[in-house]
């Protein structure tokens, strides 16, 4: 195997000169169809074997294939059209990637349906935490994956990016001693000689290939029996620790029907195995149907069950299965848009987690979060949720905190706004028009738009690629001889949609363009005593309060008294004081801790 790269190295020269400025991003004239990897797999060995067959369709006459792989060692490689199959060079891109020379006999271009065929070896890195790897657990080895977001190319060659969405069909060959473990269901086990067998597992659905997973060792599995819809949920454990598995069961039997109904869509993956790794990238990742955690977040001892930890198990849970629908069953066409996966899961959790809650305390834990990514929201500390990726160096940061908590407080402003039931039937309508495929905020925007009747496209732009909390004022003008007015006036640049309402005058909202807005009240409307300018407590801004609206605390509701609590402490005065003052002793704990805490 090793002779093959020596011999894709001699083409070095031939290429290089292509080769600088290379894109980060493949083209778009390669495009995968079905991807086809069988491994071979035994943890207590640091390299393992793989073979894949992609099937691609090339948009036009291609001389060289580029798709990407890390730190894989190729062996053989062909490229075939029809029933004609031909061996293909392998020529060495960056460390990123490998091109396949699609010309045969060195001339004629291929085009159209081709099959590329790669045999070659990886690594199970036993230090590393992403790609394919490898770890000791209670003396057994164990294998796990985390490909998010592009080290997939660690553990075969593939179109790493996540607009090339393709099925998978993935068959692993592990000791007989052992488990195996991937996104679909498994279909069969074929005993093989020496010690081996092969498993074979269900086509997925079309997959990105950074939510591809698989797991082998001497796992134990809890049976959790069937959730939402009947989909079957196991918990996959290190051996000896299934009961450990009962409480992530039980979790996933709570949040997975009310997702199902929130989104009129059905889980679509087939089964639902969440696994534990000892240790992990990240705290946890919604691959389909085979959701990885660090123990920790995942494993209770059924006698530890306590309500906290539980509790804590439901939203993290909500959040990774809430992926299977954003993220997963829509995907994000490019990393810009992570937040259109990272966004929706951190909110729609939040939105669960409230439905165990009395109502009077909805959007209280959503609000909270809002305030902690407000404090660093300005040029100075932080990025705007969307940013361009193009380089490994810049991917670390794909996750970044603002995608997830600026993009659910974006989410909620935009319910707040659009209206609960629009809202969610505009994200109905974008999960069934994009189901399987790719979506980017526009697409998000119109179907929002087309539910609603009113275009969130600039206010997302806003938010969305700009830093910073906008400051809003207001003023009552009740001038005797015209109808009273409400003044509201902004600090900053760009589309604010503000949600206000007074004493005995209903919630209405208005987008806020222009640094100045007078909005008259309705007809027949007497001077009212008070006014309220973030009604449902939504709005992802401030509101400065010369006087603080002492009248109205009384008929406030708990997520209009938190943003109060908030706005108070930023701009702090005299009024402000006396007002935290009445809010430190509110009935609701979250309320007057906040309150206390800006009074110190
Ligand atoms: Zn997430």
């Amino acid at each position: 195997m090793a002779g093959a790269v020596s011999r894709a190295l001699a083409c070095w020269t031939l290429v290089a000169g292509s080769l600088f400025g290379q894109s980060f991003y493949l083209s778009n004239d390669a495009v995968p169809r079905k991807e086809t990897v069988q491994l071979t797999i035994d943890p207590a060995r640091e390299t393992f074997e793989g073979t894949v067959s992609i099937d691609v369709e090339l948009k036009t006459a291609a001389s060289i294939i580029w798709l990407n792989a890390k730190n894989l060692t190729v062996g053989s490689a062909a490229i075939a059209q029809g029933n004609t199959s031909h061996p293909a060079r392998v020529i060495p891109g960056s460390d990123e990637r490998i091109g396949i020379d699609a010309r045969i006999d060195g001339r004629q271009t291929l085009a159209g349906p081709v099959t590329i065929r790669i045999a070659y070896q990886g690594r199970l890195d036993e230090k590393s935490l992403v790609g394919p790897y490898r770890r000791k657990v209670e003396g057994e080895w164990y294998a796990y994956t985390t490909f998010t977001p592009i080290d997939a190319r660690r553990a075969f060659p593939c179109f790493d990016e996540p607009r090339f969405k393709a099925p998978w069909d993935i068959s692993i060959r592990v000791k007989r001693e052992h488990k195996a473990f991937s996104n679909g269901r498994e279909i069969s086990e074929t005993e093989e000689p020496n010690g081996w067998k092969l498993v074979t597992f269900a086509t997925t659905e079309p997959l990105p290939a950074e939510l591809v997973a698989f797991a082998v060792g001497p796992f134990d599995v809890y049976d959790g029996g069937e959730a939402g819809h009947g989909t079957p949920v196991r918990v996959i454990t290190a051996k000896g620790h299934a009961a450990e598995g009962h409480a992530a069961a039980q979790a996933t039997a709570a949040i997975l029907r009310p997702l199902e109904a929130y989104t009129g869509i059905p889980y679509a993956f087939g089964k639902l195995d969440h696994l534990a790794l000892p240790e992990g990238a990240f705290g946890a990742v919604e691959n389909p149907g085979l959701i990885t955690y660090r123990v920790r977040n995942l494993l209770m001892p059924p006698n530890q069950e306590a309500a906290a930890r539980t509790r804590a198990l439901r939203a993290l849970q909500a959040h990774e299965i809430g992926h299977q629908w954003f993220g997963n069953l829509v995907t994000q066409a490019t990393w810009d848009d992570v937040w259109l996966s990272e966004g929706f899961a951190t909110w729609i959790s939040a939105k669960m987690m409230d439905q165990e809650q009395p109502p009077e305390r909805a959007h209280l834990a959503a609000i909270a979060a809002r305030e902690r990514i407000m404090a660093v929201d300005s040029p100075a500390r932080a990025r705007p949720v969307r940013v361009a990726v193009n380089s490994r160096v810049t991917a670390r940061d794909v996750y970044n905190r603002v995608v997830y908590d600026k993009g659910a407080a974006i989410l909620l402003m935009l319910e707040g706004w659009l209206g609960e039931d629009s809202f969610r039937d505009g994200l109905r309508g974008y999960l069934n028009e994009h189901r399987f495929g790719n979506a980017a905020t526009d697409d998000l925007a119109a179907a929002l738009r087309a539910a609603s009747g009113t275009d969130p496209a600039r206010v997302l732009n806003n938010f969305l690629n700009t830093t910073g909390v906008p400051e809003l004022r207001g003023q009552l003008l009740c001038d005797r001889d015209a109808a009273p007015r409400l003044r509201v006036t902004k600090s900053s640049p760009g589309s604010v949609p503000v949600c206000w309402r007074a004493d005995r005058v209903a919630s209405s909202c208005t987008v806020l363009e222009g640094p100045s807005t007078e909005i008259a009240l309705p007809t027949g409307t007497a001077c009212p005593a008070w006014f309220y300018l973030n009604s449902g407590g939504t709005g992802y801004y401030r509101t400065r309060w010369t006087q603080a609206p002492m009248q109205a605390l009384s008929e406030l509701s708990g997520a209009e008294r938190l943003t109060l609590v908030y706005d108070l402490r930023a701009g702090k005065n005299a009024s402000a004081q006396a007002a935290l003052a009445r809010l430190a002793s509110d009935a609701d704990p979250e309320i007057s801790t906040a309150a206390r805490d800006a009074l110190r």
